[in-house]
């Protein structure tokens, strides 16, 4: 008997391992586009079919693409998924904070947080990396090793994922939640800058994800030489997370500072394109309790960001398991912010949010970490007791 195999007809490969397409700037639509073979003149009108069904529309099924003809569909979702990454959790808070941890791979989880009532009418707050390298000594996701770059993908599958658990889609202009992005979440964005600007294009895009570039917010440690290149390239919103006033206190707290000084990183600062008073810095205050709380740095405050178009933000230190700090007392906090009030700052303090669901900085991934590792203590005792003699 000849038994005979069909090579030419490969056997259809599992939905999980196609690469999706969902988050994909215009220009790497292309370029799939061209991988399977679409005609190069073809393929730019295809990718911006493609982008408009999947970043406005939100769609997770090829045959939804009604405007794409069915064999093309058809050899689409031989290639390609639409869908999402898994997400490993989903909280809501009382008050409305979502908080979401997403797994890119295996060991690369990465958090997002949706706060409502932050910027038009709420914010997400993403990651940029997984872990970060900066060891701020206050920020729990300095206690986490980098383990690498989120891709420009990663980092706008963030938003869909908000998206759809908000019910945003199509992307309409009117009386959306999710009206901000802020890169606050775990990672220096700076650090990854060329993934974030590609983020930021494909977030931007008005027949996409649609949301304002000044609606965007970029937070930094102090990168200082990627500064003005940030504010060219992406013409978001800046944010210093500043903490001190002096470089010895800042050395020990942003230890970045150590490379930047605040000279360096104020005249990198001035030198951010566009800066007036309808485009101002943020600077981030974290209020540590006998640390940086004094009313003469709140003074010194004051002079240091003098000539810069600024808003502060004062922000309650959120406590984790094992920080060396204190949050200030809430007085304290009051009385400084008066002194910036004084001085002509709107200077609001950060409200605590969605604390019953842990979303403050690097808690979400480091509970989980925690939990796995209770996960396989318990599997390693489970073991052990299925080996022992019994009782
Ligand atoms: N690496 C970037 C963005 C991530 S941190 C940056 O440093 O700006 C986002 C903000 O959260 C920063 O202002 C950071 O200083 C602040 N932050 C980190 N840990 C915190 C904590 N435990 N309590 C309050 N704010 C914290």
């Amino acid at each position: 008997m000849k038994i005979e195999l069909d090579l030419s007809r490969r056997p259809e490969a599992a939905p999980a391992a196609l690469p999706s397409l969902a988050g994909l700037s215009l220009p790497a639509l292309k370029a799939e586009m061209e991988k399977i073979g679409v005609e190069p003149r073809k393929a730019s009108m295809r990718a911006k079919q493609l982008r408009r069904w999947i970043h406005h529309f939100g769609t997770q099924d090829f045959d939804d693409m009604t405007d794409v003809a069915k064999e093309l569909r058809a050899e689409l979702a031989n290639h390609y998924i639409l869908t999402r990454p898994e997400i490993t959790e989903h909280q809501v808070s009382r008050d409305g904070t979502q908080k979401w941890l997403t797994r890119f791979g295996p060991g690369i989880e990465g958090e997002s947080v949706y706060i409502p009532g932050v910027g038009k009418a709420g914010a997400l707050c993403v990651s940029s990396q997984v872990g970060c390298t900066l060891n701020c000594t206050f920020c729990h996701t300095g206690t986490q090793k980098l383990v690498r770059n989120l891709t420009a993908q990663e980092i706008v599958t963030q938003v869909l994922i908000a998206r759809d658990a908000l019910g945003e889609w199509p992307a309409s202009t009117e009386g959306r939640l999710l009206t901000n992005i802020v890169f606050m979440g775990m990672g220096e964005p700076l650090y990854n800058l060329d993934n974030v600007a590609e983020a930021i294009d494909t977030i931007v895009d008005g027949d996409g994800i649609s949301i304002g570039r000044r609606r965007i917010t970029v937070s930094t440690a102090g990168v200082a030489p990627k500064i003005p290149e940030l504010g060219a390239r992406t013409g978001a919103m800046l944010a210093i997370s500043l903490h001190a006033t002096n470089d010895d206190l800042r050395n020990e707290l942003v230890p970045i500072n150590k490379k930047y000084n605040l000279k360096e990183l104020f005249d990198a600062i001035r030198a951010y394109p566009e800066l007036n008073n309808a485009k101002r810095v943020t600077f981030e205050y974290v209020m540590l309790k006998g640390v940086n709380d004094s009313l003469a740095e709140a003074r010194a405050l004051v002079q240091l960001l003098k000539g810069i178009p600024a808003k502060i933000n004062l922000i309650p230190f959120n406590p984790w398991p094992g920080s060396p700090y204190e949050c200030s007392e809430w007085d304290t906090i009051e009385e400084f912010a008066e002194v910036l009030n004084r001085a002509g700052y709107a200077s609001p303090i950060r409200t605590p949010r969605g604390r019953d669901i842990l979303a403050a900085c690097g808690q979400l991934r480091s509970e989980s970490v925690k939990k796995s590792a209770a996960e396989k203590r318990r599997e390693a005792l489970e073991a052990d007791q299925a080996e022992g003699p019994a009782a």
